[in-house]
């Protein structure tokens, strides 16, 4: 408990205020940690979980070998898979949608895939304008699998260590 006198002289020497502008004062010329976003950007994890990518084999074939478990495990069900055997045997999608707003980006579709093909890619700038352009289709997530194939290819040798 503070004697009243005290107050009373804290009030009307401002050395409050005084003790707040040292302590800002200080903050003024360290290192700052605010960045001008969009131009700066800050650093982003190996497991960053942004936007979704089908992911083919060097050689131009789809990874994906349509087994739905990815599909099975999303508790959002936003995966939506139709399939279909091809004439050499295998079994590719004919159809792969995720729903991007009732993705909830929890990463489990990525973790059950068993040939790397469904990944969480680090791109998180992107937006839709209508509520059927947030169901992303099976060519556009190759197509950004095939666009951002070194990132994601980058990402995943950097969290190897860690899987
Ligand atoms: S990140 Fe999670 S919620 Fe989104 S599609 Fe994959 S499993 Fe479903
Ligand atoms: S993306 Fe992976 S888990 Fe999903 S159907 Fe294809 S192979 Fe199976």
């Amino acid at each position: 408990m503070q004697f009243p006198l005290r107050n009373v002289f804290q009030t009307w020497s401002l050395t409050e205020l005084l003790r707040g502008l040292v302590l800002t004062g200080g903050y003024f010329f360290r290192r700052k940690f605010t960045i001008q976003y969009p131009e700066e950007k800050t650093p982003k994890s190996p497991r960053f979980r942004g936007l979704h990518a089908l992911r083919r084999y060097s050689n131009g074939e789809e990874r994906c070998i349509a087994c739905k478990l990815c599909e099975a495990v999303c508790p959002a069900l936003a995966i939506t898979i139709e399939s279909e055997e091809r004439r050499d045997g295998t079994r590719r999608t004919i159809r792969y949608d995720i729903d991007l707003f009732k993705c909830i980006y929890c990463g489990f579709c990525e973790e059950a895939c068993p040939v790397d093909s469904i990944v969480l890619t680090g791109i998180d700038e992107y937006h839709f304008e209508t509520g059927e352009s947030g169901v992303v289709s099976k060519l556009d997530l190759l197509s950004l699998g095939d666009r951002y194939e070194s990132d994601i290819a980058e990402a995943r040798t950097q969290d190897a260590p860690y899987r």
